[in-house]
């Protein structure tokens, strides 16, 4: 395979790298002053909305999403732009609109979705207007197999009924995080594979209930609308609401997880480069004991 950069990955690559560096990087003690200020939200906060503004208006938006929707990059062509934004992880993923898991979520409406779910809920995440969570692990099971998932979306008339407890599901404590993808099983007896469904479940849906935040290493990730734990306690949501078939479920994960994997990963390549470019400074700049560190 050609690793090669085309001529237009070339050019976005050094775009992004501008705009990080003369936008981004600047506004991050702004983010820090903000997050003093309000300390108690979990809302986005207002230099994220400048840059938004700043970057959508240079073409650097939904970057990360494929065909017609998005800006039409391969992951080939965008990994190198994911890679420059983790100069700024807090920063500049939300700025491009290319944080997670708005990107997957973004990726499973706009494959998976139909026209009114599209219409719905793809189209204000394009346009940053609202936020989204994920929820697939459960505090019970080893949900790094995810056929172990046992949420329970069982059919009911003309509806689904979700019950089940989910935990690290990021962004979820953030009030604009207006829909959540959950995953569950429709069919327990099915094959292995093919049990899982996804179904999409507006936040404020009687029976959801937010119950707490995690922390990573003692971060609570706020301004990123942190990691909550849930509970789906007989929650009826319209049979519409499904995505994809019953049993498409751990499909769709598969498909979400796929690319997302690539932008965590070349993201944090370009943290990795930034700490070495902070040491290098450090290093050049700092003597002990009469000579260069
Ligand atoms: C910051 C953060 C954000 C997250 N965001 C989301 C989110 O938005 N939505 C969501 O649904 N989930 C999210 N997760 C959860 C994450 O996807 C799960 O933690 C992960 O899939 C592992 O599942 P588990 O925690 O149940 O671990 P388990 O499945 O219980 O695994 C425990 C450990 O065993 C290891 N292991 C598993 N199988 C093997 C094996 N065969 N051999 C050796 N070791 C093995 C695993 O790697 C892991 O270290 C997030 C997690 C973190 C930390």
């Amino acid at each position: 395979m050609d690793f090669s950069f085309d001529e237009q990955t070339t050019a976005l690559i050094a775009k992004a790298r501008r705009f990080v560096d003369e936008r981004v990087l600047p506004a991050e003690p702004v983010l820090d002053a903000q997050l003093a200020q309000s300390p108690e939200e979990w809302t986005v906060r207002p230099i994220v909305r400048d840059l938004q503004r700043e970057a959508r208006a240079q073409g650097l938006w939904n970057l990360f999403l494929p065909g017609a929707h998005g800006a039409g990059l391969t992951n080939l062509q965008y990994a190198p732009v994911a890679e420059v934004t983790g100069w700024s992880t807090r920063l500049a993923p939300p700025a491009f609109n290319c944080a997670a898991p708005d990107t997957g979520n973004m990726e499973v409406l706009n494959d998976f979705g139909t026209p009114e779910q599209k219409d719905a809920w793809l189209r204000p995440l394009l346009d940053a207007e609202i936020r989204s969570a994920f929820c697939m692990t459960e505090p019970d099971v080893a949900s790094s197999d995810a056929t172990n998932i046992a949420t329970r979306i069982r059919r009911d008339g003309g509806d689904y009924v979700v019950s089940g407890r989910k935990w690290w599901s990021t962004g979820a404590m953030n009030p604009d995080a207006k829909i959540f993808i959950v995953m569950g099983k429709t069919d327990p007896d099915a094959d292995r594979h093919r049990q899982q469904s996804m179904i999409l479940v507006p936040r404020d849906t009687p029976g959801v209930r937010i119950v707490r935040p995690l922390t990573v290493f003692g971060y609570d990730d706020r301004d990123h609308g942190g990691h909550a734990e849930i509970v789906f306690d007989d929650v009826r949501v319209p049979a519409a609401n499904l995505i994809g078939g019953e049993g498409d479920g751990f499909a769709i994960a598969q498909a979400r997880l796929g690319p997302g994997r690539i932008h965590h990963c070349m993201r944090a390549l370009g943290t990795g480069e930034r700490a070495l470019a902070l040491m290098i400074e450090l290093a050049g700049d700092r003597h002990a004991f009469g000579s260069p560190l």
